[in-house]
């Protein structure tokens, strides 16, 4: 799944139109107009050819309008498909037990695909004009596998990946904080471990100034969940042993966390101020 190939062959062309009079001949015991048994269905309507040109465009359709008819070509013998777009849960599990394959092309290659058509008929269906049936014998004709008999699925797999750039990647390309555990903002690191990093204020209120940060991007206390809720205990730890290091434990320290807006929180990661060094004034807020 996801491997991209070139295919080279015959494969015969056949859309929404086509599909339901396979279907119906099929149900109704009728011969099919070509031996479908091992065939690959190429999902395209392609328009007749410029004087000179063996074919004209032959972009794939959307693969979806097929979904209905295609357990039962898939059931008569029919083995691999070209289209575009996802398929349903039904035609995935066909795909499985039928041990076919459901192939993409390349999106926007309509003048490849084209190129890679070395000859080109209509074998039926003629009176559907532009979604007749063409037998193509194909040359080096790119795709990708996107569902297998294995139950893989490419698109599944892409949208898994889309979630994962978004959240966790896209949102780090933002965070100040979490560029700075990436390492692309510099900043004074006193302290790290597998869970957290703390380094120095850039704008520091007292001799010790210290944000104690967890590499996982929660953005406030309020997003801490009870699964996470040790990484804030393991904070409170950091702190008290930097407290030490700092040489501020014995006459005391402050440990902050501003919360949203209002909280006075300006950096949307979740981090712990550790403040010492001086006579600390004023009590909460
Ligand atoms: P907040 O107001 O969100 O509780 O605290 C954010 C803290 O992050 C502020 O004290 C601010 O000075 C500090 N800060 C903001 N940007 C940077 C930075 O790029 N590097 C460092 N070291 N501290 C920062
Ligand atoms: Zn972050």
């Amino acid at each position: 799944m996801g491997t991209e190939i070139l295919l080279s062959g015959v494969v015969y062309t056949a859309r929404d139109a086509a599909h339901q009079r396979l279907v119906h001949a099929l149900d109704s015991g009728k011969k099919l107009p070509f031996d479908i048994a091992g065939q690959t269905l190429y999902y395209a309507g392609p328009s007749p050819a410029r004087p000179g040109r063996i074919i004209g465009s032959a972009g794939p359709t959307t693969s979806q309008r097929m979904d209905s008819y295609t357990p039962r070509l898939l059931a008569a013998g029919l083995r691999a498909m070209i289209g575009k777009g996802a398929r349903s849960q039904e035609v995935k599990e066909a795909i499985k037990r039928y041990k076919a394959v459901y192939l993409v092309t390349i999106g926007g290659a309509g003048a490849l695909l084209a190129g890679a058509i070395r000859r080109a008929e209509v074998i039926a269906y003629e009176d559907l004009g532009a979604e007749a049936v063409w037998r193509l014998e194909i040359e080096s004709f790119p795709a990708i596998v996107a569902n297998d008999i294995y139950g893989g699925d490419l698109f599944e797999q892409g949208k898994r990946k889309y979630r994962l750039d978004r959240n966790e990647g896209g949102r780090q390309m933002e965070c100040v904080f979490c560029q700075i555990i990436a390492g692309k903002i510099s900043s004074e690191t006193v302290y790290q471990d597998e869970k957290t990093v703390a380094f120095r204020d850039i704008h520091p209120r007292a001799p010790t100034h210290l944000l104690i940060v967890p590499r996982k991007h929660i953005p406030t206390l309020a997003h801490v969940s009870e699964a996470d809720s040790s990484i804030v205990a393991h904070m409170v730890n950091v702190a008290n042993q930097l407290a030490r290091s700092e040489g501020i434990a014995e006459k005391g320290y402050r440990v902050v966390i501003n919360c949203g807006q209002e909280g006075g929180q300006l950096v949307p990661h979740l981090h712990m101020h550790l403040l010492g060094g001086r006579q600390l004034t004023g009590l909460l807020g």
